[in-house]
């Protein structure tokens, strides 16, 4: 009654073009749905960046760097689409998309998921500050969702990031990861109380792009006893 209520009032926009959503039941457009870079094959088998090769193992950057995460998922390409959806979805208080994005992560990477069976699920955090400005940690929005839909325990302090990083452009790859990991902490409080291994964690974050972000929290984690870390995210870049 109170949802329909609230339906009435603000009735459910699509998370790509923010027009109204006809049927209501859908959570995305027709149109837009059809508009979507979905993941497919051929893509890394590590980062599951999508290469131009389907003979080529790895993709470019995979290749090069040594990526200490065991395996990473995404739903779709980084394209200017899902760009602004995500940015009204971080920035602009829309948090609602949550709900589409949640129902395709569960749809596309839900059995792999629960192949992996994670320990835990672990958002990528935000400084303090962001947090308080923002509201929320749209990656813990996504983390909480997926811990809902599959039944694994959210850890959402597990990472603590203590430092607000410097703009990152003008950095080499070694400079931008020295420069996260030390961005970020292992909160042992929150280890101890969940009075359990954690051996296998599932990081979960809104976009990949370098994968210094994703690299330096797993940096973290192996470091702390974690042994199989994997990540999720929305969007990816490609990989070619
Ligand atoms: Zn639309
Ligand atoms: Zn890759």
């Amino acid at each position: 009654m109170f949802q329909t209520i609230l339906d009435m009032i603000y009735p459910p926009r699509c998370p790509i073009c923010g027009k109204i959503i006809i049927p209501k039941k859908n959570k995305i457009c027709d149109p837009c749905r059809a508009k979507l870079q979905y993941i497919t094959e051929p893509r890394c088998k590590k980062c599951s960046k999508p290469i131009e090769q389907e003979e080529k193992e790895f993709c470019s950057d995979c290749e090069r760097r040594d990526f200490h995460f065991t395996k990473g998922y995404a739903v779709w390409i980084y394209d200017e689409a899902m760009k602004r959806s995500i940015a009204g979805f971080k920035y602009y208080n829309k948090r609602e998309y949550a709900d589409f994005y949640i129902e395709e992560l569960l749809r596309i990477y839900g059995d792999k998921i629960r192949k992996f069976s994670p320990d835990a699920i672990v958002p990528i955090p935000l400084h303090r500050s962001k947090y308080r400005a923002r509201g929320y940690n749209q990656a813990d929005v996504l983390a909480c969702g997926l811990g809902k839909g599959l039944h694994y325990p959210v850890l959402s302090n597990l990472l603590v990031r203590n430092k607000k990083t410097l703009p990152q452009k003008q950095l080499s790859d070694r400079e931008r990861l020295r420069n996260l990991q030390e961005a970020f902490a292992y909160n042992k409080t929150v280890a101890v109380r969940f009075h359990k291994e954690l051996d296998r964690i599932l990081l979960v974050d809104d976009i990949f792009t370098t994968g210094s972000t994703i690299e330096a929290c797993t940096n973290v984690l192996i470091s702390n006893g974690v042994k199989d870390i994997r990540f999720i995210t929305l969007c990816i870049g490609r990989g070619y």
